[in-house]
């Protein structure tokens, strides 16, 4: 979610994608991202584009923020997505169609089945390290109802 006037240009928010993605408001929360054409399943949908930060930085800025978008990269790295293009908007979901994978100090997305026009792409933040202790709202029958 951001307020005020965008911080990226509509470029850079297509940056590093390779398909047809737009933001859209989201049951699961705020605003997520949904799919203009159909992705088959294990594409790579894109990589997550933004700042490459320290962990103590990473901590710092999740402590002072209202949502915040980090994905860890090991144990001292972080990438802060919040500025970055619009893969750092997925939600989290138990029951997601896609995931990441961090190679090194990239995040690449990949489609985990065949997603289909204006589904909303979802990745399961657990199977990321240092996943947080938030509420889990995603719905779905698999729901493990913490993150
Ligand atoms: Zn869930």
């Amino acid at each position: 979610m951001r307020n005020g006037p965008p911080l990226v240009s509509r470029s850079d928010e297509q940056r590093c994608i390779n398909y047809r993605l737009k933001a859209g408001s989201s049951a699961i929360h705020g605003s997520g991202v949904y799919t203009c054409e159909p992705i088959p399943g294990r594409r790579k949908i894109g990589e997550v584009t933004g700042e490459i930060i320290s962990g103590r930085k990473a901590a710092a800025r999740s402590a002072g923020a209202d949502k915040i978008y980090l994905v860890y990269l090991s144990d001292t790295r972080a990438l802060d997505c919040s500025h970055g293009n619009l893969l750092g908007s997925l939600n989290h979901s138990c029951g997601s169609n896609a995931f990441l994978r961090v190679i090194r100090d990239r995040v690449e997305v990949y489609a985990k089945r065949r997603i289909e026009t204006g589904e909303e792409v979802t990745v399961d933040y657990g199977e990321t390290p240092h996943a947080g202790g938030m509420a889990c709202r995603c719905g779905t029958p698999v729901c493990r109802a913490r993150i």
